[in-house]
């Protein structure tokens, strides 16, 4: 293993975030911002693989349930076990119910309730915040 100066993705600092991410992807994952609609390549992904948080690299989505929502940001309707956790956000005058990376604790998105079945949730995602692993 190379020396790594940025710390590791749970104990890492705001400025060592600001190191190692874009700043697009830095104001997203640290700053709870919002990418524009339809301007993530990850919208159209089609091929068969994993998303995985752009922070730390933990695995998030299966391609599997990915769906097209029609809202451009990408969207799922299951994370993988254990990857995301939520909590209540009640900004703009809205309550939400934000996704983050239960590992290194980016924010990702938010999950809504008008999803397709087995579930029925919408995990409405930027894709600036994800990576795509094409399965081999
Ligand atoms: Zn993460």
């Amino acid at each position: 293993m190379a020396a790594n100066d940025t710390g590791t993705a749970e104990t890492r600092t705001e400025a060592e975030w600001r190191r190692s991410l874009t700043p697009r992807q830095y104001r997203v994952l640290r700053e709870h911002g919002t990418e524009r609609a339809g301007t993530s390549p990850l919208d159209h992904e089609k091929r068969t693989g994993t998303f995985a948080c752009a922070g730390c690299g933990q695995p998030l989505f299966d391609s599997a349930t990915k769906f097209e929502s029609g809202t451009g940001w990408p969207s799922f309707y299951a994370p993988l076990d254990g990857a995301v956790e939520t909590q209540t956000d009640r900004s703009f005058f809205m309550t939400r119910t934000e996704v983050h990376c239960a590992r290194c604790q980016g924010h990702l998105g938010h999950v809504f309730d008008d999803g397709p079945a087995p579930t029925g949730l919408r995990y409405c995602m930027n894709g600036v915040a994800m990576t795509f692993e094409p399965q081999e």
